[in-house]
């Protein structure tokens, strides 16, 4: 027979359940939830408070306190009892809340009649985002059923005040409160960084008025002034702006290239033969491509369709005479604000001032997201409605670490940015003196940091971190950036002009790893159910192998003379390592026949991203000369966790003791057998991760440009031995995440892990 406890509890989860999946609104909700839970706890009272900002929690929904506090009521995080709750994250029972040091009473919460407090925190991802109360009028003492049912209870509800219902009616409680300073929105960050200005909002989409043309010919000569002067202000904007070298160039370049396409203008003079006016028969020849294209599941034809929709929408300003409706030359800092919009509308603005982008229907392989972020700017999306929200000239302040928009901020708010933007100076100023120091720890262990490289632009970081060489070099960049595949010669002038900047340093290559999120714009996949286990990388390579006999033919002239590292991405077993450095190897023979000057070393290896291959890889290790771990692939597949799905990017976490297990024995067993083995996931570039990488066993990690600095500060601070030992501690928790756990051990040991 079920105890009195657990029936109780079963009973009020299964109502909650009820309540949860009722068709009422979110505040509704919490309102039924909160009464019934005190009625089944048979309490006097209850609240729910929900953390608003990072400073304090509001009063969303209570039962037995006054009507109207709902939503008057706010609390600073460590004030009064539940204040307390907020700042401690742990559940506060106290049976006479007016004898306790720290109740702070609440006039207008009518609270005079009750004597103890029960107080629950919600937590998400570890961090608090609400509280919920019960009281009692009489002395109560809390027995501890009582307390975990109510733990239980936060548990599920705090699923649901972290739901993006519970946000969007935050955003429609302060957005109606006209409350400057709490306008403030969740979205999704596409490039880091902060940013504050202006507000402009980029022109919208003109509407065709007239459909029918009167005169033919006349409507083709609008079309070609209007088409002429386009791609003339086009070809002069991208000529005169220094944007450095990388994918990003590319990518403008073939927006130009498509701007200039003769088949889509024959189709709108077609359109227009056919008695369209120009700017209908604009329209006409881009709704006949969507048609098309729309359905298409290939990411680079969706892209393709962002950049015709700009194109179309650019022309059809210069034929209604508004090319230029967005002005900001008065301007210092601009924060440029678009429903959607192609690379080249970015080009509209003198970049140099643009401090943040906001792109409501953005996503990251958007080619105006690659673009803006290789300039260095924040980039904030997926805020339904932004574009109508926010004016023309409006204060906005843009966090796109944690992907924040503020429109008119608080004075609070500015002073945070204004510090922010401090740090970042102090933090390049920081990199550029650790860039002398050696990567050692305190007791003189030297950790190899190493650059992941894709775009061009991330090259400058050689110079900038003074790194220990290229530990992945994605090869895929090149060929995504391009419009047809680089023949052998083309290839091996990228891989050559990379050898030639790294100098002595060494360069580890990584054949082509396409598919999944990575789509080659000349290429088709078909649709596939789940790419990221589907045809990709390795798998397509050795497939069609003549792309992969090019690859390495170019990677062996490009390092003619010199050491050539290659390793083979999303390996599953042996037979498939081995299949593939034949290749190389047969390559390599050929080259010698043919009297061409080859490397003077080769040395092959491979990526760690799929479990099989960490169960065969005594055998691997036989024939590897190196190993580097992804641990951006091998922790999705291991945690059967997609790593593009934002709603599970905290649910699992690699600092658990199953995949550190994992690392520490792929690392050991790669110490014995003599192999260097390293890590290239982004695991290696977070200074806390990196910490535990460190602590057991590795010493060599490959980062972004951007991590090396922080990374390095860490390693400098560390004492190699203490992490050791406290590693093997912290590998015998069951916990879910040992996060917690080494932050604060770093906080208590003085290493530098910001
Ligand atoms: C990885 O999977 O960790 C990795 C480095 O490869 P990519 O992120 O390019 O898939
Ligand atoms: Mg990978």
């Amino acid at each position: 027979m079920k105890s009195p406890a657990i029936s109780q509890a079963m009973d009020i989860l299964k109502m909650l359940r009820q309540i949860s999946e009722a068709e009422v609104d979110i505040s509704e909700k919490l309102e039924k939830i909160i009464v019934m839970i005190v009625r089944q706890m048979k309490a006097d009272a209850g609240a729910c408070y929900i953390q608003i900002d990072e400073n304090y929690l509001e009063l969303f929904a209570s039962c037995g306190y006054s009507p109207e506090a709902d939503h008057n009521i706010t609390i600073r995080i460590g004030e009064g009892l539940v204040g307390e709750v907020a700042k401690s994250k742990k559940s506060l029972v106290v049976s006479n809340v007016w004898k306790h040091p720290q109740f702070s009473y609440q006039p207008s919460m009518a609270e005079d009649k009750y004597k103890s407090f029960l107080g629950v925190p919600l937590i998400r991802w570890g961090r608090v985002i609400g509280i919920i109360t019960l009281q009692h009028k009489k002395t109560h003492e809390y027995s501890n059923s009582e307390v975990e049912i109510a733990e239980t209870v936060a548990m599920i509800l705090s699923d649901l005040v972290a739901s993006d219902e519970m946000s969007e009616f935050k955003n429609e409680l302060f957005r109606s409160r006209g409350q400057s300073g709490k306008e403030k929105y969740k979205g999704i960050s596409l490039s880091n960084g902060y940013g504050m200005g202006t507000a402009i909002v980029h022109r919208r989409r003109q509407a065709v008025s007239k459909i029918f043309a009167d005169d033919k010919d006349a409507e083709r000569q609008k079309l070609d002034v209007a088409y002429a002067k386009m791609n003339q202000d086009l070809d002069d904007k991208f000529t005169s702006t220094q944007l450095g070298i990388g994918e990003h160039v590319n990518i403008l370049e073939a927006y130009r290239m498509f701007a200039k396409d003769k088949g889509w203008y024959n189709k709108i003079t077609n359109n227009i033969n056919s008695g369209l006016t120009a700017e209908a028969a604009v329209e006409r020849a881009y709704e006949d491509m969507w048609n098309r294209l729309s359905g298409t599941q290939d990411t680079y034809m969706r892209e393709r369709l962002h950049d015709l929709r700009d194109v179309a929408d650019r022309l059809l300003g210069y034929l209604c005479g508004d090319e230029n409706s967005s002005d900001s030359k008065d301007l210092q800092d601009i924060i440029v604000v678009a429903k959607t919009m192609g690379p080249a509308d970015l080009m509209d603005y003198d970049y140099h001032k643009i401090r943040g982008l906001i792109i409501e229907d953005g996503t990251p392989t958007m080619h105006v997201s690659i673009v803006a972020k290789a300039l260095g700017i924040p980039v904030i999306s997926k805020i339904r409605g932004i574009c109508k929200e926010i004016k023309n000239g409006q204060l906005i302040a843009i966090d796109g670490t944690d992907g924040y928009v503020y429109i008119e901020p608080t004075e609070q708010v500015k002073k945070k940015f204004i510090s922010k933007q401090a740090e970042k100076q102090k933090a390049a100023q920081r990199l550029s003196e650790l860039k002398k120091l050696p990567s050692k720890t305190k007791d003189g262990t030297r950790i190899n940091l190493y650059l992941n490289v894709g775009l061009s632009f991330d090259l400058d970081y050689i110079e900038t971190t003074n790194c220990d060489g290229i530990g992945l070099y994605r090869t895929e960049i090149p060929f995504m950036a391009s419009d047809t595949m680089p023949d052998v010669e083309k290839q091996t002038s990228y891989y050559q002009e990379l050898m030639d900047r790294v100098g002595r340093k060494k360069v580890i290559f990584r054949s082509l790893d396409v598919g999944s999120d990575k789509l080659l714009p000349y290429w088709s996949y078909g649709g596939e159910d789940n790419p990221a286990i589907g045809w990709r990388s390795i798998r397509i390579t050795l497939d069609r192998r003549a792309i992969l006999r090019k690859q390495m033919r170019a990677f062996l002239r490009a390092a003619a003379g010199k050491e050539l590292n290659v390793m083979f991405p999303m390996i599953s077993n042996l037979a498939e390592f081995q299949d593939a450095k034949e290749t190389l190897m047969i390559e390599l023979e050929k080259e010698k026949r043919k009297g061409q000057n080859v490397p003077k070393q080769v040395n092959v290896g491979l990526m760690i991203e799929v479990p099989s291959i960490v169960f065969q890889l005594d055998a691997v290790l036989q024939e590897a000369d190196f190993i580097s771990i992804g641990t951006n692939d091998l922790a999705q597949f291991i945690f059967a966790c997609d790593r593009g799905n934002p709603k599970l990017s905290n649910r699992y976490d690699v600092l658990s003791a199953p995949f550190l297990k994992m690392m520490h024995d792929i690392v050991q067993k790669a110490n014995q057998a003599g192999v260097p083995c390293s890590v290239c996931g982004e695991m290696a570039a977070n200074p806390i991760e990196a910490l535990a990488l460190i602590g057991i066993g590795y010493r060599n990690l490959s980062m972004s440009g951007a991590s090396i600095g922080r990374v390095k500060s860490m390693v400098r601070s560390v004492k190699l031995e203490d992490i050791e030992d406290y590693m093997k501690t912290l590998l015998k928790s069951n916990r879910r995440t040992l996060r917690p756990q080494l932050i604060s051990y770093a906080n208590d040991h003085g290493i530098e892990i910001c």
